[in-house]
């Protein structure tokens, strides 16, 4: 009998929304290395279809970069129905796409929240809805769906060393993704459709890259392992929730942050 604990994805399909860079790139190319062709959903970077090719040719599975907003909801479906021709049946989704607007919350406008909920939730929803049509009209064995949510929906993560600052609708967005995975868990387990949260404490991506260097320091030291993890470092759960051993998972929030929650 093999020994170890081996996580195959041969056959599978995964679709990462935001996979071109960051925590989304790191996922795509752990999913890869385990077999699965991916699909990276991206927005606007001008390299994605290099990135998703450079993946291909690494780990020797099919990659396709699809160019897609994921706050449209008729162009979701559409580019999903375009993925599960091209390279499906999709098989998982990581809905990890995810925006910020870093101000006080004195000065925020309607705008800013629009720019953060429509990706951070709505745009999650629209990926997970059309992922789930898909397995619900094609009555075959179901999915995986992982959603990246935040530490910051359980806690308010202050980016101001000497005062407040606390992206507040980013956390708010953060708050509501992670309740939207209990909902959607309960309403599709009859469809053994699986929806789980992986919550990242901070990360280095270009989504702390702006942080002033104090500030940086004073969050870090606040970090039991005292340091921002790396993207690599938040796959290892996604891989295990998209995975045949998840298989009694669903509904959860399982938080990668160094030990932040503890205090
Ligand atoms: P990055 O800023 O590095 O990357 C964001 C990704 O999301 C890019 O691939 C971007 O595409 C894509 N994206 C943004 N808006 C849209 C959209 N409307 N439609 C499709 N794709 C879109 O982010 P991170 O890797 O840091 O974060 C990934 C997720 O992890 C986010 O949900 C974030 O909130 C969460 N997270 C991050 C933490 C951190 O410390 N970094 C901590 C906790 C959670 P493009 O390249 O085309 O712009």
């Amino acid at each position: 009998m093999a020994r170890g604990f081996v996580i195959d994805f041969k056959g599978k399909c995964v679709v990462v929304t935001g996979g071109n860079r960051g925590i989304g790139l790191a996922i795509s190319k752990a999913v890869a290395q385990a077999g699965a062709s991916v699909a990276i959903i991206y927005r606007s970077s001008k390299d994605a279809d290099q990135v998703a090719s450079n993946i291909g040719k690494e780990f020797g599975v099919k990659t396709k970069a699809y160019k897609c907003d994921v706050s449209d909801a008729d162009l979701v479906n559409k580019t999903f129905t375009k993925i599960d021709d091209e390279l499906g049946p999709i098989t998982g989704l990581v809905a990890n796409a995810g925006v910020s607007v870093v101000k006080p919350a004195i000065e925020m406008t309607t705008d800013d929240f629009n720019k953060v909920f429509t990706v951070n939730v709505l745009g999650v929803f629209n990926s997970a809805r059309a992922a789930a049509k898909l397995w619900i009209d094609r009555k075959h064995q179901g999915g995986s769906i992982v959603i990246t949510s935040s530490m910051s929906s359980q806690i308010i993560n202050q980016t101001g060393a000497n005062e407040p600052l606390t992206q507040i609708f980013y956390n708010s967005s953060k708050g509501a993704v992670s309740n939207l995975c209990k909902g959607l868990a309960a309403e599709w387990a009859a469809h053994n459709i699986r929806v789980n949260a992986v919550s990242p404490g901070y990360v280095d991506t270009d989504q702390t890259a702006g942080m002033d260097e104090n500030i940086r320091k004073y969050q870090a030291n606040n970090v039991p392992l005292k340091r921002f993890a790396k993207p690599e470092e938040m796959t290892g759960q996604t891989v295990l929730l998209l995975s045949d051993y998840a298989s009694y998972m669903t509904g959860g929030e399982y938080f990668v942050d160094g030990g932040q929650l503890i205090w």
